[in-house]
């Protein structure tokens, strides 16, 4: 397994990566990468894992790998300190109020063999036109995928460099007010002004789609 410079597993001291499978449901690249990422970012930092909201993760994609940073940074979105914008971009930053310091970990598309052939089976896999065969061959081809980011030196996986270290604003606790609309309770932040009311979300863009409606 991989190996800091004082030669100790690094990996025994965060959870996992089984771990992230159960909490994930499968293994795959994606989940594998975050694994990377989550792991690299702590050990750079050099923190351990945050019980409130020490360490801030800004991920700029939702995909698979976003859950292995949960798990292993404690960065969670219940928390409030993930922040996900997804821009569908393999890029992470973290801020460590503790350390006062920032990194931004970006995932370098690393020579993956026989990408395209992947490519093209998880097309037809996810679209239900793959034989078993080439449902099989698609596992397999996962799996190695999975096992190659695991494994391979983590500079030819991961660009990291130091930024600014000004985190995200802390998660406030909101006031919370009834929706004049639904009657439900919610975050006094997150409601909108509708004819002069205060609603939630939901019942916000219900408005403007009746209203639309009217206009056509
Ligand atoms: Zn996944
Ligand atoms: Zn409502």
């Amino acid at each position: 397994m991989c190996e800091n410079e004082e030669g100790t597993h690094f990996h025994s001291h965060y959870p996992s990566f089984e771990a992230c499978v159960a909490f994930h449901g499968h293994a795959c690249p994606g989940l594998a990468t975050g694994y990377r990422v989550a792991t690299a970012a702590m050990r750079t930092l050099g923190v351990a894992r945050p019980y409130d909201e020490e360490l801030v993760c800004v991920a700029e994609t939702d995909a698979c790998g976003v859950d292995a940073i949960q798990v292993v940074t404690g960065c969670t979105a219940g928390k409030g300190n993930l922040v996900i914008h997804d821009y569908g971009k393999h890029v992470f930053s973290f801020f460590s109020r503790d350390q006062d310091r920032a990194i931004r970990v970006r995932v370098c598309q690393s020579d993956m063999p026989e990408r395209s052939g992947m490519d093209e089976l998880r097309r037809k896999v996810f679209s239900g036109t793959a034989s078993k065969e080439e449902e099989a061959k698609f596992r397999s081809l996962m799996q190695a995928a999975t096992a190659h980011i695991l494994s391979v030196p983590e500079n030819a996986l991961l660009r990291i460099r130091d930024i600014p270290a000004h985190p995200p604003k802390k998660a406030r606790i909101f006031a919370t007010v009834t929706c004049a609309r639904c009657g439900e309770p919610v975050a006094d932040a997150k409601t909108r002004v509708v004819d002069g009311s205060r609603v939630c979300i939901p019942c916000a863009e219900a408005r403007s789609q009746e209203g639309e409606r009217r206009t056509e």
